[in-house]
């Protein structure tokens, strides 16, 4: 207990100490980042600190416990108010509201690290910065102050909550709807597959709010801050998942709940912009994770390769094993280059929807390829949950589901290629 607790304090000193250097080496390195020194592939110290905080935690305090969580499909609260007490959580809020103000860029960092470990308490942990997403790139002040404000004194989550039991990739088709009433709004509806659905303490909620169906998305629906605890607020049963199953995943159900209108992002009619803006930040750091979970397979079917022996020889000298882990090695490292690009466009203010796209496109399916292929190298073993590649192929599938299936990925990308095309023409 007490050398946890050493841990915990030299941790802690650790993420105060990244927070100090990093308000000072912050912008200096953004501002160098977009300077015409041109490409650059090395991390600075403040990012090399964070990446060096959250290797050390996901080492010592997720991999150890990962399989058990996965086994019980308990919620890991212990890690995430350990996360919480070092600063692995709420990196990005801005300074006035509490946070340090970090970049995609850094936040990939750490989910890239965390994912290695376990991407179930990486996605409990991830999902959280989805939630409060719609509220940075679109809240007021006031709405910053209170949601983040409290969310920097404890470990209490956030959750985004837009698909529905009827629409997911078609997020046109949401039916939940909210009515003005006076100074409130009236919401009604149900959400689906909501990660930190029953465990969040606020939920950013899309909801139609003109039934005219004749009215684009642009303008249809509105995003609100919706709290737990408010009456009409019922989180269904924890979803049994294929993987990632220390994360919360549940329908959320609202009825007749009243949302002030200090609740709303932005204005009425603005929450599709907000949700879809979101992803452009949070893409990046879904790619990362896939890509924390293609090394483990490749570090984890590179040390199998060497201790198996067939034929006399350890595995890794079969070219055709050897040619699967060069093929883990080209995806892992290309994935990596793609969500760095993507959070690099971002944090310097260039669109980037495109290559937030292609980024957690090629990292999901890379994260399949890996898994398969890590399985496959540990043969029987691989198919035995004694081994840890099993977990690893049943967590990598969400990957090409969540945050916009791979195959609404393409169509992002494909879109984008014809406008360009056409401009071209
Ligand atoms: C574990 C988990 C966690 C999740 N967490 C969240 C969360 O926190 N918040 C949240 O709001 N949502 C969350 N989701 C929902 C997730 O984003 C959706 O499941 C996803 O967007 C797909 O929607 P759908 O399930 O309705 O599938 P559908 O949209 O019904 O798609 C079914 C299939 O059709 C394909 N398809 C659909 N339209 C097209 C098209 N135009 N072109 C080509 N193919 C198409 C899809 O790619 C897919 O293969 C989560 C889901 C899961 C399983």
């Amino acid at each position: 207990m007490a050398a946890v607790q050493q841990f915990q304090r030299s941790l802690f000193r650790g993420a105060r100490l990244a927070a100090a250097t990093h308000n000072s080496n912050y912008s200096r390195n953004r501002s160098s980042s977009a300077s015409s020194n041109g490409y650059n592939f090395e991390l600075n110290d403040t990012q090399k600190e964070f990446q060096e905080i959250a290797r050390k935690f996901t080492r010592e305090e997720i991999i150890p416990v990962a399989a058990e969580y996965d086994r019980t499909g308990n919620y890991p609260w212990d890690l995430v108010k350990k996360a919480h007490s070092i600063g692995l959580m709420n990196g990005h809020v801005p300074e006035e509201y509490g946070g340090i103000g970090a970049g995609v860029f850094d936040g990939c960092i750490v989910a890239e690290e965390l994912a290695y470990g376990c991407t179930g308490i990486m996605t409990a942990l991830e999902a959280n910065g989805l939630g409060q997403t719609p509220v940075l790139v679109a809240g007021n002040h006031e709405q910053k102050k209170k949601y983040f404000g409290r969310q920097i004194e404890e470990p209490l989550l956030a959750a985004y909550a837009v698909t529905e039991p009827g629409a997911g990739s078609d997020v046109n088709g949401t039916k939940t709807r909210a009515e003005k009433k006076g100074d409130e709004w009236i919401l009604n509806g149900q959400k689906m597959w909501i990660t930190n659905g029953g465990v969040a303490n606020w939920y950013f909620v899309l909801a139609r709010t003109n039934p005219d169906p004749k009215v684009p998305a642009s303008k249809a629906f509105t995003g609100f801050i919706v709290e737990r605890e408010w009456e009409g607020v019922t989180p269904g049963r924890k979803e049994i998942n294929m993987g990632q199953r220390a994360s919360d995943t549940r329908g959320i159900t609202f009825e007749d709940v009243r949302i002030p209108k200090e609740n709303v992002l932005v204005g009425e009619g603005q929450g599709f912009k907000v949700a879809m803006a979101t992803f452009d930040k949070t893409r990046p750091p879904v790619a990362a994770g896939a890509v924390g979970l293609a090394q483990r397979c490749l570090d984890e079917a590179s040390r199998y390769s060497l201790e198996r022996k067939t034929f006399g020889v350890p595995i890794a000298q079969h070219q055709a094993v050897a040619f699967m882990l060069a093929d883990m090695a080209i995806g892992v490292e290309t994935g990596r280059l793609a969500w760095m690009r993507s959070a690099w466009q971002v944090d310097n203010g260039i669109r980037n929807t495109y290559a937030a796209s292609i980024a957690k496109c090629h990292a999901a399916d890379i994260a399949n390829k890996c898994a398969t292929d890590a399985v496959q190298i540990f043969g029987g073993n691989g198919f035995n949950t004694e081994y840890p590649v099993e977990k690893l192929m049943r967590d990598a599938k969400i990957y090409q589901i969540y945050e916009g299936t791979s195959q609404i990925q393409r169509v992002i990308i494909s879109k984008s290629l014809i406008e360009r095309a056409k401009e071209l023409a």
